[in-house]
């Protein structure tokens, strides 16, 4: 990584309404909203009881016009219609995998793009969902920290990626239909595009809006976020979020871990781990994922494995090893099947869940860490990713 490159982004510059125009719904808090409405007219009496209407309409039945709503006066059906907009991100183009893996890429103000894939398993799907266009670090292995960060997501982006997949598999259930039971997509993570952590107020709005029970209802279990170590933020992931934690933690000493995920240069594992420690209990949630990607020869020896484990004692942890995914010009190789079932099997016999990763949608590079817009896919050369990654010479 070059000495001038930013690796922590402390400030959250994006405004949370459309800069100019009505204001859009989606995405609003609760008391935003009610404010919102009383802002419009609604006397304030009654605002709350408009809130859990509309609120209703947006995100559990999927409604996008104010005419449906019939438990509101026509009159104000039409004004709201003519203060507010719900709106979702627009879909540009969608690939569709040989495994049934879905790739969307979405235009959001501004003209960026964002990718979104959705990920069908037996009984259940999961949505990888982004939290800002690029990334501020620089993870030396990652696509899309080859991409400058364009801009945090807003709340209505991050929600609106869920609200547009739902479309997409058409899923939202009939008007005054029961709760749906079985769904297509029944589980978020945010490990598409971004830190999460360094757009925390966005993220915990949208994520409280996916778990609230009148809307879209997923359990706060359902809903993993992975961080590559934002320490700061863990705690209030803990409080204000609630959901599963994942960690990208890659490596087994500072020394690598400084070249793999450049944030830990500012926390390192030390550091890390002590925040950790009280994740599970504060949240409630039974444990915490460790990522780790293979790397050939760079991180995934015995000693690796092992040293992995004594790190992590006294954690309810497991350990999700995910094949490095190559993309163009990336300055590393994929361990061997052989070498990534060895390692998991030390972990294993330590006592802890190894699984290992199928990657998905590899075909039209859908898969963890391959994700950048096409807009900004100007790619750095070879040269200049093995510098950053500290291989130059290697
Ligand atoms: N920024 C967050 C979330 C997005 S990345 C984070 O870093 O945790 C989601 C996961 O994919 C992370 O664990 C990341 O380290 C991993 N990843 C990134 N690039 C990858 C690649 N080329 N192959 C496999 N996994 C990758
Ligand atoms: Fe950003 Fe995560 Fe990629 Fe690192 S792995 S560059 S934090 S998106």
């Amino acid at each position: 990584m070059s000495a001038s490159a930013p690796i922590t982004q402390d400030v959250h510059t994006i405004p949370r309404k459309l800069p100019e125009g009505p204001l859009n719904l989606v995405g609003l808090t609760r008391d935003a909203m009610r404010a919102a409405l009383i802002d419009a007219g609604v006397p304030e009496k009654q605002a709350k009881m408009r809130v859990g209407q509309i609120w209703q309409w947006i995100y559990q039945w999927g409604v996008r016009d104010f005419d449906v709503m019939t438990n509101l006066a026509k009159g104000l059906r039409t004004e709201l219609s003519e203060r507010f907009v719900i709106e979702v991100p627009e879909v540009v183009s969608k690939q569709v995998s040989d495994d049934g893996t879905r790739k969307y890429l979405v235009r959001i103000a501004g003209g960026h793009e964002v990718e979104v894939v959705y990920i069908p398993e037996e009984g259940r799907g999961t949505l990888c969902v982004s939290s800002q266009v690029g990334c501020t670090l620089t993870c030396s292995f990652c696509h899309t920290g080859t991409q400058k960060l364009v801009r945090n997501l807003t709340a209505a982006e991050i929600i609106g990626q869920v609200m547009m997949a739902r479309d997409d598999l058409d899923e939202w259930p009939e008007i005054g239909a029961p709760k749906d039971e079985t769904r297509l997509l029944s589980n978020i993570v945010l490990m598409g595009m971004g830190e999460p952590l360094y757009n925390f107020e966005n993220v915990r709005d949208a994520m409280k809006i996916a778990m609230d029970p009148e809307g879209i209802q997923l359990s706060r279990r359902r809903i993993t976020l992975s961080t590559s170590g934002v320490v700061p933020e863990i705690a209030r992931t803990a409080e204000e979020i609630g959901c599963q934690l994942a960690i990208s933690f890659h490596a087994t000493t500072d020394e690598v871990r400084d070249r793999l995920v450049p944030i830990n240069k500012r926390w390192n594992i030390d550091v890390l781990l002590e925040a950790l420690r009280s994740y599970p209990k504060v949240s409630n949630s039974e444990r915490i994922t460790f990522e780790y990607v293979m790397l050939h020869g760079v991180n995934d020896s015995d000693e690796d494995a092992r040293r992995l484990i004594k790190l992590i004692d006294g954690i309810p942890a497991k350990i999700n090893l995910i094949p490095f995914n190559e993309w163009p010009g990336a300055p590393y190789k994929r361990s061997s099947n052989n070498r990534i079932r060895a390692f998991a099997d030390i972990i294993y016999k330590a006592g802890y869940a190894s699984p290992i990763r199928t990657p998905r949608g590899e075909d039209i590079m859908a898969a963890c860490g391959q994700l950048k817009s096409a807009t900004e896919r100007a790619r750095k050369s070879r040269r200049q990713i093995e510098a950053e990654a500290g291989l130059a010479g290697r």
